[in-house]
């Protein structure tokens, strides 16, 4: 499937990145920032969707990644954000790409205990035990949010974010990997996908880092990005350890927000 119909993500030229506005311009209106213009929002989705109290098994919504697809068994996505997926790996493989999700939909739980281990030191970041090596709350939680959200904050409780082939930037550099990036660059917005974690620089100042392998199916991200925006704050943002720092970062603001405007 073909992605036409939606603003944004389509690298066709400078200005395509607007959306198309049919009225005459008003003043007011052209103060306004570009996000401030609602995606259509095309069905309902509840604020366990937003921040991740999903259960994959039941709701009928996600739909099972085929091993042929994927890394490992037991990920899954949203029904149509897969479906756009499978005809861009279609589309891939006839030109010699071969594109691989190493990691799809993750529930707050999922995302906790990743955060968690992060935060208490059984997992290493850069090689170090942060639960010894960084003791102010704040300082530790920006140095886990380089590449990991906070839990009820991550694209990827959504069904519409996937990680794909490898999670090091390097191994896009070059070679094998080097031609899949390329590949998506120039293609991917055909499907509806945009990578959220551009560069950081003046175009996207604040967020996450830069990854090349994070990609997010904008019919429908670009709905929850809006609906996360309107009603979810930083003081709800909690049930793990460290989340208290979450209003004193500003998490909403700088990391949800924090993505490329291709994906706005
Ligand atoms: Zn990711």
């Amino acid at each position: 499937m073909v992605v036409s119909s939606f603003w944004g993500c389509d690298n066709q030229g400078p200005d395509s990145d607007k959306p198309v506005n049919n009225n005459p311009p008003k003043v007011e209106e052209t103060k306004l920032p570009q996000k401030t213009i609602p995606p259509k929002i095309t069905q309902e989705f509840t604020l366990d969707d937003l921040t991740g109290k999903v259960s994959l098994k039941e709701n009928k919504q996600f739909i099972k990644i085929a091993g042929k697809h994927a890394s490992k068994n037991g990920m899954y996505m949203r029904a149509e954000a897969y479906d756009s997926f499978v005809s861009m790996f279609d589309a891939a493989q006839k030109e010699g790409v071969n594109l691989k999700i190493v990691s799809a939909t993750r529930p707050f739980g999922h995302q906790k205990s990743i955060w968690e281990a992060k935060w208490n030191g059984s997992r290493k970041v850069d090689g170090k035990d942060l639960s010894k090596t960084i003791k102010d709350p704040k300082t530790r939680a920006l140095k886990i949010l380089e590449y990991s959200s906070m839990p009820g904050t991550s694209r990827h409780h959504w069904g519409t974010d996937i990680d794909l082939n490898n999670l090091n930037n390097d191994y896009f550099e070059k070679g094998e990997g080097a031609k899949v990036y390329a590949w998506l660059t120039k293609n991917a917005a055909k499907y509806g996908f945009c990578q959220p974690y551009s560069p950081k620089g003046k175009e996207r100042p604040h967020g996450y880092e830069e990854e090349k392998w994070h990609w997010s199916y904008t019919p429908i991200s670009k709905q929850l990005t809006y609906l996360y925006k309107e009603k979810i704050k930083d003081g709800s943002i909690a049930g793990f350890k460290g989340a208290e720092t979450a209003m004193e970062i500003g998490v909403l603001e700088k990391f949800v927000l924090g993505i490329s405007k291709d994906c706005n």
